[in-house]
């Protein structure tokens, strides 16, 4: 797999490239080597941002013109697959077919959006029902929210910037990005790729550079109307209380749990739920983190699930035979090692993995684990599963229930009793029934519940958060 030579990136604003002084080196992060720089955004940069973005909604977007772009842009992507994914091996450490698989789904994700801006659509009121108002007639449109600043995290830096560009664009609003620090490159081919779209200039800005910073300038720019973010808690909260009343829609983290029942089949259970939990070294917000299984299939889905892992190939990303490449840092491989440790010291056992190099940590199970220690009641978000057993239906839905987050959990069963009632009081934004917590595609509806986030992605439901409904009344 060829690299890709390295290159300098600028700021992508009012729809011009522009290369500032201060530049920012962007990593391997499996070899540690410089793969290109990206230019760092004063608060001019933002400012100006903004202020083109706000000019360009005065411009007519008419919905087929966005559906042709957003389509165009669509296939942009895919002809450039292979490069993306190498991109992504580089800068995120994902493995090249998963990152093939990101840029497949990034697409998908433009292409739902696409057809979707052809289908916002308000209702009619019966407003004529009302005494009084016998001479009146009304509808609702629904109508973009203005400006939108999209704040992105490193693990899937372009699906997820896609799930917020493709709707905000879809209801004809402008969009700003501010992609990861560590992972800038992709956000900014993706602008490429819009441009060549024929995208009209000011309706899609990228600037890099540091988080806090940008995203604080973006915050204090009251012509921003909405903030839409994936990322950490911490960050979220922060951006919803300096948000005031601005729109905020949060995509934070989870310790999401799989139930594993003893009617399910335990072979496939076992098979699926190895592989979600260790996907992009476990560093996806729905990969698998607590499972829950029956004691009366213990033994048999813990062998199974070693045997998985244990042939799962841990190495350079770009290589076809591996199935998990680095962590994002060496630093966060050191403090899973530490999660790893704190647990092993409490009496949790490894039974397989347990071992970091450098930026490298092997895919981990462990077992003999309590609710309460750090791998089951924080995100790990690390390739580390906690596998232990439960007796009832009731106690294991209480213990996945007993959780700050709810983003997404996972029920292998055959009994449409217990999935029905899991259904009902698993407090969670989505339950996957015979899959686990890491199932998504692109057109469901996407969010999290308690500390996981508010409001949902997914075209048709972004756009929703993405506009405003309008009442027009008629005094005829
Ligand atoms: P992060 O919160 O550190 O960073 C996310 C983004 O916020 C980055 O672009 C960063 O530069 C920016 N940022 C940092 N400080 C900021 C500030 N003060 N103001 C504004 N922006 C700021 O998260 P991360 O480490 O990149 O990603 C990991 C987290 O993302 C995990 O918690 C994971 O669960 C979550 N995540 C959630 C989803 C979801 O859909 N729910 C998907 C992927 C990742």
């Amino acid at each position: 797999m060829s690299a890709i030579a390295t290159r300098n990136y600028g700021l992508f604003i009012d729809g011009q490239w522009k290369e500032t002084n201060n530049q920012d080196e962007v990593i391997d992060k499996c070899t540690g080597s410089v793969i290109g720089t990206v230019s760092v955004s004063t608060k001019e940069d933002v400012d100006l941002a903004v202020e083109s973005a706000k000019k360009a909604l005065r411009k007519s977007f008419h919905p087929y013109e966005r559906y042709t772009v957003l389509k165009k842009a669509a296939e942009g992507l895919m002809a450039r697959q292979e490069e993306l994914a190498v991109i992504l091996a580089e800068e995120v450490g994902k493995p090249i077919d998963e990152g093939r698989g990101e840029v497949a789904r990034a697409a998908q994700t433009l292409e739902i959006s696409a057809e979707e801006a052809k289908r916002i659509h308000g209702e009619g009121i019966p407003v004529e029902a009302a005494p009084g108002s016998e001479n009146r007639q009304a509808y609702t449109k629904r109508v973009p929210v203005g400006v939108i600043a999209a704040i992105t995290p490193f693990n899937v830096p372009l699906n997820l910037a896609c799930h917020k560009i493709g709707p905000a664009l879809a209801a004809g609003n402008s969009v700003i990005l501010k992609p990861a620090e560590v992972t800038p490159i992709t956000a900014l081919v993706l602008a490429e790729v819009f441009e060549a779209a024929q995208l009209p200039p000011g309706r899609l800005h990228v600037l890099t550079g540091e988080g806090p910073a940008i995203g604080g300038w973006l915050l204090d720019n009251q012509d921003v109307n909405m903030f839409t973010f994936t990322g950490s808690p911490r960050v979220g909260q922060l951006i919803r209380e300096k948000a005031g009343l601005r729109k905020v829609a949060l995509e934070l983290g989870n310790n999401s749990a799989t139930i594993i029942h003893r009617d399910a089949n335990i072979s496939e259970a076992a098979t699926v739920t190895a592989q979600k939990s260790f996907n992009n070294a476990g560093q996806v917000c729905i990969s698998v983190q607590r499972v829950y299984v029956h004691e009366e299939v213990y033994e048999e889905f813990l062998t199974k699930m070693k045997e998985v892992a244990n042939s799962l190939v841990v190495g350079d990303p770009k290589d076809e035979s591996v199935n998990i490449g680095p962590m994002i840092a060496e630093k966060e491989a050191i403090r899973v090692e530490q999660w790893v440790n704190e647990a092993v010291s409490s009496g949790a056992v490894i039974e397989t993995g347990g071992r970091r190099e450098g930026v490298f940590y092997q895919p981990t199970i462990l077992t003999h684990v309590h609710d309460d220690m750090k791998v089951c009641r924080q995100e790990v978000f690390g390739p580390v599963v906690a596998v232990t057993t439960y007796q009832t239906e009731e106690e294991v839905i209480a213990r996945v229930n007993d959780s700050e987050y709810g983003l997404q959990a996972g029920l292998f069963t055959n009994s449409l009793a217990f999935a029905m009632k899991a259904a009902d009081e698993i407090e969670v934004g989505g339950l996957m029934i015979n899959d686990t917590s890491g199932y998504r595609v692109d057109q469901m509806p996407y969010g999290g519940v308690k500390k996981s986030g508010s409001g949902k992605e997914g075209p048709k439901y972004a756009i929703q958060e993405m506009t405003e409904e309008r009442i027009v009344v008629f005094n005829i």
